[in-house]
């Protein structure tokens, strides 16, 4: 296969799907020499059948605000790859979600899910409802219209659907509920990120941002670096930021920022529990705005406008908010301010060109599909819980969450390892999701 050659056949056939081309050109100029040693993927059009979805499904979904008026938006689901196991993948609840968004995501949870260790194939979904302002009952009638139409879509055994940005344990409750009274099914494991008294698994809220830190430090420690007293500057105050800065003051580290679409929140002398519990009810408010946490810990933290998180001092930049949130230009400046390290933990958040830059100017870097599948991964445990009708102790859960982010971890080392013994972790992430999938879609026909 060609890279180029592909990315011509998708641009004309899909122009304007930014996201998703920009993805797919990633995952396949890493892979592309070592596909090429593979006769039989070539002749099987691996990576062609690779680059499309399975199918989509597009839906409206109306629904009532609380002044009575109608609204309408628009919902899809995103089968991308059943190849290694169920289609499984979170729903995004932005106003920015477009088909191309979410293939995006699709594409990569393919491949993030193939490293898990664990028998999930790759999907995404969710709409173009803006969850900022709305109120607990909008959300909550929402939730229903939109399982209105997912419901036929989805099963324990067929697709299973999780959170991402806007879609948390509160929405993941509402939909399970209406699920359940449409398909007249009770099976828990039709939908993971649950509350914990109904099947949701103890972790599964920090398990991203938990297993995010559990690879850097892997990352740190084959760098022969250690996190404890590392500075560390992380953007967005959602559920990923809230589990990564738990994880990191956990480890000893300094969170010296957290940010949001108004700002950035500076914490010269680093993040407190305190400050820490307050992002979810940030979060909770649906306000959407960071400047809260300088209004609620005057003392603490400073709130300054129109900035990134990226602007910050810091030795460690962990990137947890939205794809593309970190350009080139931020990479420079990170690395004129003394950061050596980004670890991607949101999907696709640093831009083709802070990528390129951080690795020809020795800032240890590794992307998301790798740092962030923990998230994936608990979600996963937590459909094995459901299956087997048990629940196990957090305690259980963290041991094999670390166990599966330290497996990752080797397998970017082993594909990553370059002649001169340094390790691309970007070529290390796909070229071991890929393999996995090509192998599987190879073994099972030209279906
Ligand atoms: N949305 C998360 C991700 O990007 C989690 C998906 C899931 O738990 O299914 O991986």
């Amino acid at each position: 296969m060609k890279t180029n050659e592909i990315m011509a056949r998708l641009q004309a056939k899909y122009p304007g799907e930014s996201e998703y081309l920009q993805a797919v050109r990633e995952v396949l100029e890493s892979v592309e020499d070592t596909y090429n040693q593979h006769p039989e993927f070539e002749q099987a059009k691996i990576v062609e059948r690779m680059v499309e979805p399975d199918r989509m499904f597009t839906f409206r979904v109306t629904w009532v605000d609380d002044n009575g008026v109608v609204r309408t938006n628009t919902g899809y689901r995103v089968q991308f790859n059943s190849a290694i196991g169920p289609y499984k993948g979170g729903l995004r609840f932005h106003r920015a979600v477009t088909p191309s968004m979410l293939k995006f995501l699709g594409f990569e949870q393919t491949f993030k899910n193939a490293l898990t260790t664990l028998p999930m194939g790759g999907a995404k979904g969710g709409s173009d409802f803006d969850p900022v302002g709305k109120s607990n009952e909008e959300i909550m009638r929402f939730c229903q219209a939109f399982m209105y139409e997912l419901w036929q879509c989805i099963g324990p055994d067929q697709d299973i659907p999780a959170g991402d940005v806007g879609v948390g344990s509160r929405e993941i409750g509402y939909l399970y509920g209406m699920y359940k009274k449409l398909a007249r099914q009770y099976n828990t494991g039709v939908l993971t990120g649950k509350g914990s008294t109904w099947g949701g698994s103890i972790l599964r809220p920090e398990a991203t941002g938990y297993g995010a830190l559990y690879f850097t430090q892997n990352l740190l420690h084959k760098a022969g670096k250690d996190i404890k007293g590392c500075r560390v500057a992380i953007s967005g105050f959602g559920n990923v930021a809230w589990g990564a800065s738990k994880k990191a003051v956990e480890l000893g580290a300094v969170v010296v920022a957290i940010s949001g679409p108004d700002g950035v929140c500076e914490i010269p002398d680093g993040i407190t529990p305190e400050m820490i519990d307050y992002m979810l009810e940030m979060r909770a408010s649906n306000r959407n705005r960071v400047e809260d946490m300088a209004i609620r810990f005057p003392d603490r933290a400073f709130f300054t406008p129109g900035k990134k998180a990226w602007s910050v001092k810091c030795d460690i930049a962990l990137p947890c908010a939205f794809q593309n949130e970190l350009s080139e230009e931020d990479a420079m400046q990170l690395k004129q301010n003394g950061c050596w390290c980004c670890c991607e933990v949101s999907n696709m958040g640093c831009q083709p060109g802070a990528i390129h830059y951080f690795q020809h100017n020795g800032v240890l870097f590794a992307p998301g599909k790798a740092v962030n599948a923990g998230g994936v991964a608990t979600s996963g445990l937590e459909m094995t819980q459901n299956a087997s009708h048990i629940s196990w102790s957090g305690r259980e859960v963290d041991e094999k969450l670390h166990y599966i982010m330290d497996s990752i971890h080797k397998a970017c080392v082993k594909y990553g390892t370059q002649a001169d013994g340094s390790i691309d972790y970007v070529k290390g992430a796909n070229i071991a999701g890929f393999m996995k999938v090509a192998q599987a879609m190879l073994e099972q026909g030209i279906v």
